[in-house]
């Protein structure tokens, strides 16, 4: 019988995921299918077992059920909890249980510029969801520090007082990280100033940067946001959302398969979905 996956949110109407995944599918002559659903987060639990029920394969897990969506699974992974929230469920022999691939799909993404954490200063701008994946994935692959800076002190204060680490990790206000910038080799902005239609907009200027430091975008709409912009003018090598959106995808499609995908095929075709060319 063919497998379901399914992607959960509320909108989900936008997300790219089903044509990625049921282009693999099809690639790798697969009998399964991909479906978008919409669920309100009132009717998550029952969404949830009605999942289980029917057996459901695998899960991607959308914004706003990332974390609200684990106390209905039977188990997550020691990243996830770290994090606080769920993108992938896996069904495991009837149980379905919790993983987190933003973070690990980020590093995978940036290893396309990056060799080696070793002696790499970091900064993440911003103390959201995808902020908090991407500081703890860092910080168990082992670069020299670890700092967050955000609108809201206190929710960058309080992320880096949560992480039990030997690696070096402090937080800033944004005036304070802006000061700072030169110090860093990669710099990760999180949050979603920047994005279409607020194209002009970025949450401080990185005209300070280091020259040929990384600096990246995790955001895809526009491929080229005003943060990448100024940061490439001023010397920076720049990378946008796409790789982590597509990686973070293909760790999800290991999960479920024990196949790792193309990679290169993924990005082509969300490429070809946005209708642009990588940054
Ligand atoms: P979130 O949990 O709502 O966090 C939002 C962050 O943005 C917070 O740090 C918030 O600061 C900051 N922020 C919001 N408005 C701001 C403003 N006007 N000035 C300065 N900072 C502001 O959101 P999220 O889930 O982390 O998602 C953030 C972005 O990442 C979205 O654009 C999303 O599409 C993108 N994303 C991309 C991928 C990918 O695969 N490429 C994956 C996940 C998410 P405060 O704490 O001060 O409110």
């Amino acid at each position: 019988m063919k497998k379901l996956f399914a992607v959960i949110g509320d909108p989900i109407g936008h997300s790219m995921s089903p044509f990625m995944h049921n282009d693999l599918f099809s690639f790798y002559k697969m009998d399964a299918y991909y479906h978008p659903f919409q669920v309100k987060l009132e009717n998550l639990e029952a969404a949830v077992k009605g999942f289980k029920a029917i057996d459901v394969a695998g899960l991607n897990v959308t914004v706003p059920h990332k974390s609200s969506i684990i106390p209905f699974l039977d188990g997550i992974d020691e990243l996830a909890r770290e994090i606080g929230a769920v993108n992938t469920v896996v069904n495991e022999d009837g149980k379905l249980v919790g993983y987190n691939t933003d973070g690990p799909g980020f590093l995978e993404g940036i290893k396309l510029y990056v060799s080696s954490l070793n002696n790499k200063n970091v900064l993440i701008i911003g103390a959201g969801g995808a902020a908090r994946a991407i500081y703890f994935t860092f910080l168990k692959n082992g670069p020299e520090s670890v700092d967050v800076c955000n609108r809201t002190f206190e929710k960058a204060q309080k992320l880096v007082e949560e992480s039990r680490t030997s690696v070096s990790t402090k937080a800033f206000s944004l005036e304070e990280a802006s000061q700072r910038l030169p110090e860093y080799d990669i710099i990760v902005q999180t949050t979603a100033i920047g994005m279409y239609p607020n194209v002009f907009d970025q949450p401080l200027s990185p005209s300070n940067v280091k020259k040929d430091a990384l600096v990246c975008d995790i955001i895809y709409n526009p491929l080229d946001t005003k943060f990448l912009i100024v940061a490439k003018k001023n010397g920076a090598k720049v990378q946008n959302g796409i790789d982590m959106f597509v990686y973070q995808g293909a760790l999800a499609f290991e999960k479920w398969t024990g196949q790792l995908p193309d990679v290169e095929r993924m990005k082509q075709n969300v490429l070809k979905q946005l209708g642009g060319t990588k940054c």
